[in-house]
C-alpha cells in the first residue's frame, strides 16, 4: 500500500480517546476567564464599571483617566491567572480572526522591570496591517489601520493571553473588518425597532437583535487528512470516490456520538464554558462524522464574536486530539455539506421578545407587526441577503441540489399563512368597532394557542420562522455570521423606518387611530410581500420554476449573487443607515470577489497537481503491472494469450483513456488559468473563473474517481472516502 495512506490508517486505527477531566460544574467555571459583569463589578470603581456599562448600553465614550483604570484592573486581573501577553483581537476580511500579541513585560531602567497596560494600550493600537485586505481604501487614502476597543464585547483570557476584542478601521474611519458595520447595524435596527415598539410601550428603550448560531463541522482523523492535500489546502476533497456506503441508512443522524468525538466535544464544551461561550447542544449530524454544537443566543455582536473564537478553539482542541475540524460548506461530494443557521430575533430592554406572541391582544399585534415587517424586509432585498451569505465554498450547497437553494423565501407555517390572509381582507381607511374587536379577538388573539403546536418546520426553507424567531439557514459553515447580520438587521432597520413614518402619516394625515393605520400599513405590506412566502419543497425544480415567475432572484454562483452589493439600491441602503458608505461598500465588493477567484484558481493548482502528480504516475503504476501480466500470460500461452488477457487489456486500455482525459483537462485548465491572470478586472477575472475555470474540475474529478475505483487499492495514495468518513 502507498506509504502516507498506509501509515495514515493505521495511525488512525489506533487512537484512543483522549481523557478528558472536568472540574466541578459547568456552571462554577462559566465565564471564569472572561472580564464579564461580576468581575468588572468587583475590581473596578463604581465610575469605571459605570462608565463601561454606559458605553456598553448606550454607546456613550469613554474617558482616558476611566481607560486608564479599566486597563489596570483588566491588568490585574490577567497577571492573576497567569497571563503574560495581550492582544487586541479583531476580525479583518480574510475571515480569520487576527491578533498580534505584546507583553504586559516593560524594563524601566537599572535592569528592573513591570508589567504595564495603560488605558492607550486598551483604547487604540496600530498594527502593521498592511497585508490585510483593504479592497484598495488603505491604497487610496492611508496606509495605516486601525485597532479600537469594543467596550460591548468583554475582554477574555485564551491560553495565556489577554484578548481586547476590537474594531478593524482605517486612518480615516473605515471599515476594514466585520464587525465595525455589524455594531453599526446594530445601532441602526436599536433605533429603528425603538420607534415602532413605542407604539406598544412607552418604556422601551433599547432593543438587542439576538443571535443564536448552530455551526456544523465534519471531524476527520488527521493523519487521514495529512494523506489529501487537497483537505489540506482547499478544505475540500476535489477527487475521492463516493464511498459503497455513503448517509443512505441516515444511521448517523442523531446517533450515538462516537467515544473520540465525544472527547474532543468535552473537551472543546469545557474550554468554551471558561471563555463564556453558553454551549449547549451537541449531536451527530446527517453525513457520516459530520457534527453540529449550537450556545444558548446572546446579543448579536457578541454571538458573533464568540462563533469566530470557537472556530478558532476548535481548530486547536482538535489537534490535542489528533483531528482535523472541517468547516467547509462542502468537503465530501455526494454527502451533506455543513451550514451554520442564524437564528435571529429582536429583544427589548423590558424582556420582550418582539418576535414572540404574547398573551394580550395588543403585545400580539406587536408581534404581527414585527412579524410583517421582517416578511417584507426579506421580500425588499432577497438577493442582497443572497449575496450576504456568498462564497465560493457556500456555492457548493446554494444552488448545486443542496440545501438550502440560491432563492430566498421565507416559510411561516400554515397558522400564520391564514392569519396574514385574514389580516389582508382588512377595511381600508378605519376600522369599525366591530372588526376591530373580531380581529383582536378571533385573529390576533389567537395567534399564541396556535403556535404552540406549530411544528411543522419546513427544513428546505432557507428563511423559516419557528416559533419567536427566524432561522436564516443559507449561511455558510466557514462565514462570519457578521456578513448576513448586518444585512438582515440593516433590512430590517430600513424597513421599521418605514414603517413608522407610513404608520405616523394615517395617524397624522388620516386622523386615524394607532391600531387602524398599523393594521393597513400590514394589509399593503402583506399584499406586497407575498412573492417572498413559501412552503413548499425548496429543492425541487418547480419551485426553482414558480421563484423564475415571481421574479425572485436566483443567483446560483457568487458573482452573480455579490454583483448586487453595489446595486444603487443596497448602496444607498446601507448609506443611508449609515452602516457603510460607497467606499467601504466598493471595497468589501472587490475583496469578496477577488477572494473568490483565488480559492478557485487554488483549488485549480491543487486539482492539477494531484491529478498530474498522484493520480497519473499511479495509474500508470498499476497499468505497468497490468502489461506485465500480459505479457507473461503471452510467454506462457503464445498467440492465445489474448483469451487469457482480454480483461486486462481492457483495463490497460480504459486506464489509458482516463490518463487522457486528465492529462489534456488539466493542460487545457492551465492554459485557461494563465488567460484569466491576465484578466485585470477582477470582477471580469471571477467570471471566468466561474464559468470558464471551474467547469473543468468536474470533468477532471470524473477521470480520476474512476480510475479510483480501477486501480489497485494498495497502490492508490490519498486517503478515500469511506477512511475519511467512517473511521471514528
Ligand atoms: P434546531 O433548529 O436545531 O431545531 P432550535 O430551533 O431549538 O434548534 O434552536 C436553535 C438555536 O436557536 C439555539 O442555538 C437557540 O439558542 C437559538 N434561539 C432560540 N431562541 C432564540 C431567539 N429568540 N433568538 C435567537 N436565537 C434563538
Ligand atoms: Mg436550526
Amino acid at each position: 500500500m502507498s506509504s502516507l495512506r498506509f501509515h495514515a490508517i493505521k495511525e488512525s486505527l489506533n487512537r484512543s480517546p483522549l481523557k478528558v477531566i472536568e472540574k466541578g460544574r459547568r456552571s462554577a467555571i462559566y465565564g471564569s476567564n472572561v472580564f464579564n459583569d461580576s468581575t468588572m463589578r468587583q475590581s473596578l470603581t463604581k465610575d469605571a464599571y459605570k462608565s463601561v456599562k454606559d458605553a456598553m448600553e448606550k454607546g456613550s465614550k469613554i474617558d482616558r483617566s476611566i481607560a486608564d483604570q479599566i486597563a489596570s484592573a483588566m491588568k490585574d486581573w490577567a497577571l492573576s491567572k497567569g497571563v503574560t501577553h495581550y492582544t487586541h483581537w479583531f476580525q479583518p476580511l480574510t475571515g480569520a480572526t487576527a491578533e498580534k500579541h505584546d507583553a504586559f513585560f516593560e524594563t524601566i531602567g537599572n535592569g528592573m522591570a513591570v508589567e504595564n497596560f495603560g488605558g492607550n494600550q486598551l483604547v487604540q493600537q496600530e498594527p502593521d496591517a498592511s497585508s490585510f485586505p483593504n479592497g484598495g481604501i488603505r491604497n487610496t487614502f492611508e496606509a495605516r489601520g486601525y485597532t479600537a476597543w469594543d467596550p460591548t464585547s468583554p475582554a477574555f483570557i485564551y491560553e495565556t493571553t489577554l484578548c481586547i476584542p476590537t474594531v478593524f478601521v482605517s486612518y480615516t474611519g473605515e471599515a476594514l473588518d466585520y464587525k465595525t458595520p455589524l455594531l453599526r447595524a446594530l445601532q441602526a435596527v436599536d433605533h429603528a425597532a425603538v420607534a415602532v415598539a413605542k407604539y406598544f410601550d412607552k418604556n422601551v428603550k433599547k432593543v438587542n437583535a439576538s443571535l443564536g448560531w448552530e455551526q456544523e463541522y465534519f471531524l476527520v482523523d488527521s493523519a487521514l487528512v495529512a494523506a489529501r492535500p487537497d483537505l489540506i489546502l482547499t478544505g475540500r476533497t476535489l477527487i475521492g470516490h463516493s464511498s459503497a456506503k455513503g448517509q443512505q441508512l441516515d444511521d448517523h443522524y442523531f446517533g450515538t456520538i462516537p467515544n473520540r468525538a465525544m472527547s474532543f466535544m468535552r473537551d472543546l464544551e469545557n474550554e468554551c464554558m471558561l471563555l463564556g461561550i453558553p454551549v449547549k447542544t451537541r449531536h451527530n449530524e446527517v453525513a457520516p462524522n459530520q457534527f453540529e454544537l449550537a450556545p444558548i443566543f446572546d446579543e448579536a455582536n457578541l454571538a458573533v464574536d464568540h462563533n469566530s473564537l470557537l472556530m478558532d478553539v476548535m481548530d486547536k482542541i482538535a489537534d490535542r486530539h489528533k483531528f482535523k475540524v472541517l468547516f467547509h460548506e462542502k468537503p465530501f461530494a455526494g454527502v451533506n455539506g455543513s451550514g451554520k443557521h442564524n437564528n435571529w430575533s429582536l429583544s427589548t430592554n423590558t424582556g420582550v421578545n418582539l418576535l414572540s406572541p404574547g398573551k394580550t391582544p395588543m403585545s400580539n399585534l406587536q408581534f404581527l407587526t414585527f412579524f410583517v415587517n421582517t416578511i417584507k424586509a426579506v421580500n425588499d432585498y432577497e438577493d442582497l441577503l443572497r449575496a450576504s451569505i456568498a462564497s465560493a465554498s457556500n456555492d457548493h450547497r446554494l444552488g448545486a441540489n443542496e440545501a438550502p437553494p440560491a432563492i430566498m423565501s421565507v416559510f411561516i407555517g400554515e397558522q400564520l399563512t391564514k392569519v396574514l390572509n385574514e389580516l389582508e381582507g382588512v377595511t381600508k381607511g378605519k376600522l369599525s368597532p366591530k372588526e376591530k374587536t373580531d380581529l383582536k379577538l378571533n385573529v390576533v388573539g389567537k395567534i399564541p394557542e396556535i403556535l404552540l403546536d406549530n411544528t411543522d418546520r419546513n427544513r428546505t426553507s432557507p428563511f423559516a420562522f419557528t416559533g419567536n424567531k427566524f432561522e436564516f439557514r443559507a449561511v455558510g459553515s466557514t462565514a462570519n455570521c457578521a456578513n448576513p447580520m448586518t444585512v438582515l438587521n440593516s433590512i430590517m432597520a430600513k424597513q421599521l423606518i418605514d414603517f413608522k413614518t407610513e404608520v405616523d402619516k394615517l395617524i397624522v394625515g388620516k386622523d386615524m387611530k394607532k391600531d387602524d393605520a398599523i393594521f393597513n400599513v400590514l394589509r399593503e405590506y402583506i399584499k406586497t410581500s407575498k412573492r417572498i412566502l413559501f412552503e413548499g419543497n425548496g429543492y425541487g425544480s418547480a419551485w426553482e420554476k414558480e421563484a423564475k415567475k415571481r421574479k425572485l432572484s436566483n443567483n446560483k454562483t457568487t458573482p452573480e449573487a455579490l454583483k448586487v452589493r453595489v446595486s444603487e439600491k443596497c448602496v444607498q441602503l446601507f448609506e443611508v443607515l449609515g452602516v457603510m458608505n460607497a467606499t467601504e461598500i466598493h471595497a468589501r465588493y472587490e475583496i469578496e470577489i477577488e477572494e473568490y477567484a483565488l480559492r478557485i484558481q487554488i483549488e485549480g493548482r491543487v486539482l492539477g497537481d494531484i491529478a498530474r502528480n498522484h493520480v497519473i504516475p499511479t495509474a500508470v503504476k498499476y497499468q505497468n503491472i497490468l502489461i506485465e501480466n500480459v505479457q507473461g500470460l503471452k510467454n506462457i500461452y503464445g498467440k492465445d494469450f489474448k483469451s487469457f488477457a482480454k480483461e486486462q487489456l481492457k483495463l490497460v486500455e480504459d486506464i489509458s483513456k482516463h490518463i487522457e482525459l486528465i492529462n489534456s483537462g488539466v493542460t487545457i485548465m492551465t492554459n485557461e488559468r494563465k488567460k484569466a491572470n491576465r484578466i485585470e478586472n477582477s470582477i471580469k477575472r471571477a467570471n471566468v473563473y466561474c464559468n470558464k475555470i471551474k467547469p473543468y474540475f468536474e470533468q477532471i474529478r470524473y477521470s480520476c474517481d474512476k480510475l479510483e475505483l480501477l486501480i489497485d487499492d494498495e497502490l492508490w495514495p490519498l486517503t478515500k472516502y469511506r477512511e475519511l468518513l467512517f473511521t471514528k
